[in-house]
């Protein structure tokens, strides 16, 4: 069983149809007439003056070197981002 703490007891026995008896992870996937994803409290956000919006550009170049570990696993890196360019942006507002 988990460790999870419930703030009633209504939350706890929605909580135990599918814990304990199944993974340790739940997938939920949206439902069909729900599956857009949007941020919605925007009483929760805060007016900044200054806002920078940033991007870099890089070039893939190949790593010569990469050395395989057949016993345990291990990340194939074979390239490498080199950055080339870059631009950015501040937006000032005065509260428009
Ligand atoms: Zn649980």
């Amino acid at each position: 069983m988990c460790l999870n703490h419930f703030c009633c007891e209504e939350k706890l026995k929605n909580h135990k149809s599918y814990c304990g008896a199944h993974k340790s992870a739940r997938i939920e996937m949206p439902k069909p007439y729900d599956n857009t994803l949007q941020f919605k409290n925007y009483n929760h956000s805060l007016k900044v003056h200054f806002a920078i919006y940033a991007d870099f550009e890089c070039m893939l170049q190949k790593i010569k070197t990469c050395q395989t570990y057949d016993e345990t696993s291990y990340t194939n890196a074979y390239q490498k981002h080199v950055p080339n360019n870059f631009v950015y942006h501040i937006k000032y507002s005065n509260g428009d």
